[in-house]
């Protein structure tokens, strides 16, 4: 063997130097799972390379935007036209509405929509949205969902239905998370509980419609109909939050699933990130027309961007929008991923380890645990130290999954068969060494 991570030891070294961590988003830094991040240095479809020359078979996606693998040839195309256009001209452009004209076409829930820069932006100003438009403060978020880094969402469970949050990070005061209720996903008498004590002052209830903080949690039929029951009761505003989900697990996201389900289904806010930027900084927040036309310029609730909108953004996430449009695209997405998480469920129960999985359209998650969690109190059930020998075992034989528990994995439309085959057989290996 030769001194393999020697390269990526060298760049995290100074990286740690210069910025904290020697990342720029905390998960990076493989502190749940321990070791040295892999620094990439390209992508090519299903596949990364990391400084030591290493090929990883990727299902992190870039935490989910890259739907099409890496470097797409229509997606390449469109964002170097642009580029050579003008990389921000902070005034309209074209663009910014066939993108607006392309979400709305699929999601019609949405009637109009504002572009932003992150799905933090997107979470940030729904909430300011819902609130302003309602007149109320109130917030009601559950326990394992993550909207992005916002105050008040930095808040976990205080002790009772009548004690809202206390915040998760430092920095965030009190003051800025008391509105913030905090309950159990899943529990529908919980949330009639909350709306029974609180629902006048409730401005919105926002919730992940599958959770990919809690590596794969969907919301049950029951609870997704009683949120929306409720919010329409008491005047709350509902926010499905589909920065990941959206154009993931099918066109016209997770909602589009729902309102199989449940007869006049809609959220009256959207957020959407990640497959809309395509891998580049781009996220929007969008709904029902009366809500959206609250905002500045039109209404009171002030809301803007220098780079919203950004030229060179929009036609990344425009062009990936088209292919991801296209007859059968999630169709045949949806089938590879159930194909690589029935083969992991095979795998581990010839090699005698228990692990149950689930999927939808190209998002999906496997729990080391012998039936699916329901709630975040669930899934802390999993036993964190094995699924850090599975990541590593995994890493090891060329297949980079997220370094942590908690996280959805993403397959694209650039997985082969054989890749899920590579991925299958990597995974049996490490089951062999887990059972021992
Ligand atoms: N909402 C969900 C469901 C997410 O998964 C994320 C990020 O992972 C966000 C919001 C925040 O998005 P961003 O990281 O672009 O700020």
């Amino acid at each position: 063997m030769t001194h393999a991570q020697d390269p990526n030891d060298a760049l995290f070294d100074h990286a740690r130097a210069l910025i904290p961590g020697g990342v720029n988003s905390p998960v990076r830094a493989f502190r749940a799972v321990g070791g040295t991040p892999a620094f990439i240095t390209r992508g090519q479809g299903a596949y990364l390379w990391d400084a030591d020359g290493r090929r990883l078979i990727d299902y992190v996606g870039s935490w989910g935007p890259m739907i099409l693998g890496h470097g797409h040839p229509a997606v390449l195309e469109a964002v170097h036209r642009a580029v050579d256009q003008g990389m921000s001209f902070g005034a309209p452009t074209e663009r910014e509405s066939e993108l607006a004209e392309e979400i709305v076409r699929h999601m019609p829930a949405i009637e109009m929509l504002r572009l932003v820069s992150s799905g933090t932006e997107a979470g940030m100003s729904a909430i300011r949205l819902a609130r302003g438009a309602t007149g109320r403060s109130k917030i009601v978020k559950f326990n394992g969902c993550y909207h992005g880094h916002a105050d008040a969402l930095l808040v976990k469970a205080g002790s009772g239905l009548a004690t809202f949050g206390h915040a998760t990070s430092a920095g965030v005061p009190e003051v800025v998370v008391q509105d913030t209720l905090v309950l159990e996903y899943n529990d529908v008498a919980q949330l009639e509980e909350a709306f029974a004590l609180h629902g006048a002052q409730i401005a919105c209830v926002i919730m992940e419609p599958i959770a990919g903080n809690m590596n794969f949690v969907r919301a049950s039929i029951p609870f997704m109909r009683a949120a929306r029951e409720l919010c329409t009761k008491h005047g709350a505003l509902l926010i499905i939050d589909e920065v990941m989900t959206g154009f993931r697990v099918a066109l016209g996201g997770a909602q589009s699933l729902y309102a199989k389900e449940i007869a006049g289904f809609a959220p009256d806010l959207t957020m959407l990130g990640k497959v809309v930027g395509g891998g580049m900084p781009l996220a929007a927040f969008g709904g029902r027309r009366e809500v959206m036309e609250q905002l500045a310029p039109l209404g009171p609730v002030y809301q803007a961007g220098t780079l919203s909108g950004n030229p060179v953004a929009t036609a990344c996430g425009l062009a990936t929008l088209r292919e991801v449009a296209q007859p059968d695209f999630h169709a045949r997405l949806a089938e590879r991923t159930r194909a690589l998480i029935a083969g992991l469920a095979r795998a581990a129960a010839d090699e005698g380890v228990a692990l149950c999985g689930d999927s939808e359209g190209g998002m999906m998650g496997y729990f080391l645990l012998p039936e699916l969690p329901g709630n975040y109190t669930e899934v802390l059930q999993s036993d964190g130290a094995r699924f850090n020998r599975l990541f590593h075992g995994l890493l090891e034989r060329g297949v980079y999954t997220a370094p942590a528990l908690y996280e959805a994995g993403f397959v694209s439309s650039a997985h082969s068969a054989g890749d899920i085959e590579e991925t299958v057989a990597a995974a049996r290996a490490v089951f062999r060494q887990l059972a021992s």
